[in-house]
């Protein structure tokens, strides 16, 4: 008898095929999920080769604290809160060092279920990936971070979950009254898990006016706003525009929780740099909620990881470093923008009958294309373009080089 006999493989993730043909593939352009320059190549950012080179040879080795650098920590909460938040002053947010966007979701998760085990979680339909994304594979496919969920993070924190509407699929847009009646018909006191900017997989955010609305209907409703803000500076090209829903609810008096990620915008994908922040009453209060979530942390990590923060904060605490990364934040931004433009133009010279706008009204790394399954399918067997079938291409990995291509090739299964 074997003591592990018992344990069937995990359920395949159902991108495995596409992950599969991806490391098959001879073609030396391949690429994943990530962003790509416009030769489809991987990105360091400068700001970071030269924060690098700064920390080179005067780092030591230490531990960090249980709760992260300090100085990372604050540095992200100015990023998110803004330089001159009163709640910093005050010293109101209990803030640690995370694992990245995941390990935030995941930190504060625990933190809800043990100390407001009653409570629930409600989850926008979709979210990050609760079904497996699509990847344009001329060049582009899925890199497996992008296929964890919001989902599979509450469900092992034991979180029961619900859902709310968020997108409408005619429309390719928003489904606000949906989302408002959502709202309004959850128990008084809920949890919700909002996308601060960039909407992950649709691209969709609401407009200023609507998070206005949104913010006053959680107010009324004694709601918890949870951001997940994994792409700043990412979705518009600029932090702090990128920040405003954030801001507006702060403004309005919400005590919100807000996980952030330097993943996309400083492309530190692999050093699971993040912070995760609560906003509290007090300094009492903050400085209880983050003596907990360290307690959290301790017998599952101990203490995070030291490069990553080492180059977050270097870059942040150093004007020139700060503005050039807000100059290569905008760059990649920019670039994803331009992309949005190219594939509508593309698509709309070819004479496609159909409408494109919502290529260009949606924001951030991804395009919820509205292409059936079938219409996929033809995509990959007649075009060896790989994305999954919902439609969902990753914009961050369309270059100058096959935007053509993939506007052909749409145009081609959709008229
Ligand atoms: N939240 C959202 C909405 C995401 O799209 C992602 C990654 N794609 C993350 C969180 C987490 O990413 P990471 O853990 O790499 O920061």
């Amino acid at each position: 008898a074997s003591w592990f006999g018992h344990v069937e493989p995990a359920a395949k993730d159902p991108i495995l095929g596409v992950t599969e043909a991806f490391l098959a593939d001879p073609s030396p352009d391949k690429v994943n999920g990530a962003y790509r320059d416009d030769n489809g190549r991987p990105v360091v950012l400068e700001c970071v080769r030269e924060a690098e080179r700064r920390i080179a040879g005067n780092a030591n080795m230490e531990y960090l604290p249980m709760g992260g650098s300090m100085k990372m920590i604050e540095e992200s909460l100015k990023l998110a809160y803004g330089e001159d938040s009163e709640f910093l002053k005050d010293k109101r947010i209990a803030a640690v060092q995370a694992l990245s966007g995941t390990g935030a979701c995941r930190l504060f998760a625990d933190f809800q279920k043990r100390f407001l085990p009653d409570s629930q979680i409600y989850i926008p339909t979709p979210t990050w990936s609760k079904f497996p994304s699509s990847f344009l594979h001329l060049s582009v496919i899925a890199n497996p971070m992008f296929f964890l969920s919001h989902h599979n993070i509450w469900r092992d924190a034991r979180v029961p979950q619900r859902t709310f509407t968020y997108y409408h699929p005619e429309s390719r847009g928003l489904d606000f009254a949906g989302l408002m009646n959502d709202i309004q018909n959850a128990q008084d006191g809920s949890f919700f898990l909002l996308h601060a900017c960039a909407h992950n997989p649709t691209g969709v955010d609401p407009s200023e006016e609507q998070w206005r609305e949104r913010s006053f209907q959680f107010k009324a409703k004694k709601h918890f706003p949870f951001f997940d803000m994994a792409y700043q500076g990412f979705a518009s090209g600029d932090p702090e525009r990128d920040a405003k829903a954030i801001r507006i609810f702060l403004e309005d008096g919400h005590q919100i929780g807000c996980a952030q990620s330097y993943a996309k915008n400083m492309g530190l994908y692999g050093q699971r740099a993040g912070c995760l922040s609560i906003l509290c009453d007090d300094e009492m209060q903050a400085v209880a909620v983050k003596s907990q979530l360290q307690q959290i942390a301790r017998p599952m990590y101990s203490n995070p990881p030291l490069h990553g923060a080492l180059i977050v904060s270097t870059i942040l605490s150093d004007p020139e470093l700060k503005n050039l990364w807000l100059k290569e934040v905008k760059g990649m931004a920019d670039r994803i923008i331009g992309m949005r433009k190219a594939l509508k133009e593309n698509l709309e010279s070819l004479g496609s009958s159909l409408s494109w706008e919502h290529i260009t009204n949606q924001i951030g790394m991804f395009c919820h294309s509205g292409m059936t399954p079938e219409q996929v399918d033809r995509l990959t067997n007649e075009f060896h373009i790989y994305m999954t079938r919902n439609g969902r291409i990753s914009m961050a990995g369309v270059t100058s080089g096959n935007v053509a291509y993939l506007a052909n090739a749409i145009h081609e299964v959709t008229k």
